[in-house]
């Protein structure tokens, strides 16, 4: 089926990410991911072609554009170059939105213009080695003394975590609150008190740098709070949304990306004298595949089309994450599975599509608790 959600400027921004990748990212990717970092020059070059901040206001060198289809082709694009090392979703769709939306005038100015240079990478930190799915289990506290705070406590897996300049810290700042007594701090390199621990080892995003984060009594100036005082769960709800969508829109495109790969080699390798295309077998697990990743792009293309309208809700974007992801997770293992024993050798990209797919069920918020949201949306 022909998309019908993208216009010329969408395909001529296609063309620009394509060629931004060839040039400034896949020759340097395999030793990126030997560094287990990508460079900052990298960042510097995004926010030198304009792919940072695309829907950050030009005030502030940003692209000014509130159409999320133009995050879907950067994620659609990063995705079948087998190249996530290079967070740029992360910065623009799931950070970027936080600074937009609930940032200061002056934290504006302090702020955005790094953030679309890419001399300012960033991070959000809300997991910690206690709480992730359940974030009221959230121990990082922040203690008022007046004109700073004094923050106190560890962060884990944070993508982004070596590298950002720049990071909104989830902390307790009302101990007897639940989940009514959070805010979002920012944290920025330098501040003393403020440590990285070990750039994880992972099974796959070989190339992401997602680390530890340590405070002990960083003081954070008052000027840091981002949005409301102990609104940090509310300001997550609302902007976890599109962190989903995001997710799921590089779910369906490693989806069909690796049924695009999978054809063409069952097409050309040979057993027992034919080409495997030609076995039953073989074409019906591609038939299902194609049917699923068909029926999936159809609702997907729905809600980028809905989110950049402002229509759509948490309760769809749980719905498209949970399952554009794990369609990705079983088209990638059968995929691989097709493949043979070269489907395991790290080489060939459907091995990595294998690994670096692995993980996105679980960020972003599992599957688990998207059907939880969704099930609560329906049964209370
Ligand atoms: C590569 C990577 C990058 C990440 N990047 C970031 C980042 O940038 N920032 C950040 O803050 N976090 C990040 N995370 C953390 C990620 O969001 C969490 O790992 C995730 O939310 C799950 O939390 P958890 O690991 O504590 O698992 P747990 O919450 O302990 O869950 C374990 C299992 O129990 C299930 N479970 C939990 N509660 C329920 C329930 N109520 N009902 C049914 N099942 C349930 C879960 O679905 C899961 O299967 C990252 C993680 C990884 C691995």
């Amino acid at each position: 089926m022909k998309r019908q959600i993208f216009a010329p400027e969408h395909d001529a921004f296609r063309e620009t990410v394509r060629a931004f990748l060839a040039r400034e990212v896949l020759p340097y990717y395999e030793q990126w991911e030997k560094d287990g970092i990508v460079s900052r020059d990298a960042w510097r070059a995004a926010g030198k072609q304009g792919l940072l901040g695309l829907a950050v206001p030009e005030e502030y060198g940003g692209g000014g554009t509130a159409d999320f289809r133009y995050s879907a082709v950067l994620a659609e694009e990063f995705t079948r170059a087998g190249a996530p090392g290079l967070a740029l979703g992360l910065h623009n769709d799931i950070i970027g939105p936080y600074l937009t939306s609930l940032a200061t005038e002056e934290q504006k100015r302090r702020w955005l213009p790094g953030f679309c240079d890419g001399s300012t990478i960033t991070a959000i930190a809300m997991t910690e080695p206690g709480a992730g799915s359940d974030l009221q289990g959230i121990k990082t506290h922040a203690e008022d003394r007046g004109d700073h705070w004094v923050l106190n406590g560890s962060k884990t897996f944070i993508s982004n975590g070596i590298l950002a300049d720049l990071v909104i810290v989830v902390a307790r700042t009302t101990p007897e609150g639940g989940a009514r007594g959070l805010s979002l701090l920012v944290v920025e390199r330098g501040m003393d008190g403020f440590e990285r621990g070990r750039n994880l080892d992972k099974i796959g995003q070989k190339a992401q740098d997602t680390a530890e984060l340590f405070f002990t009594d960083v003081r954070v100036p008052k000027a840091n709070l981002l949005g409301e005082l102990n609104g940090a769960f509310v300001h997550l709800m609302t902007n976890l949304a599109q962190e989903r969508l995001s997710i799921a829109v590089s779910a369906i495109a490693a989806a069909e990306h690796l049924l695009e790969i999978t054809t063409d080699y069952v097409k050309e390798r040979e057993a027992f004298g034919r080409p495997l295309a030609t076995k039953q077998h073989i074409r019906f697990e591609v038939a299902e595949m194609a049917t699923e990743c068909a029926v999936t792009r159809t609702f997907l293309d729905r809600c980028i089309t809905d989110h950049s309208d402002g229509t759509l809700d948490a309760v769809h974007a749980s719905m498209a994450k949970w399952w554009a992801t794990e369609l990705q997770k079983r088209v990638a293992d059968r995929c691989l599975q097709l493949h043979g024993g070269y489907g395991y050798m790290s080489e060939y990209p459907v091995a990595k599509a294998f690994t670096d797919g692995r993980i996105q069920t679980i960020y972003g918020g599992t599957t688990e608790i998207m059907k939880e949201i969704i099930g609560r949306s329906l049964l209370g």
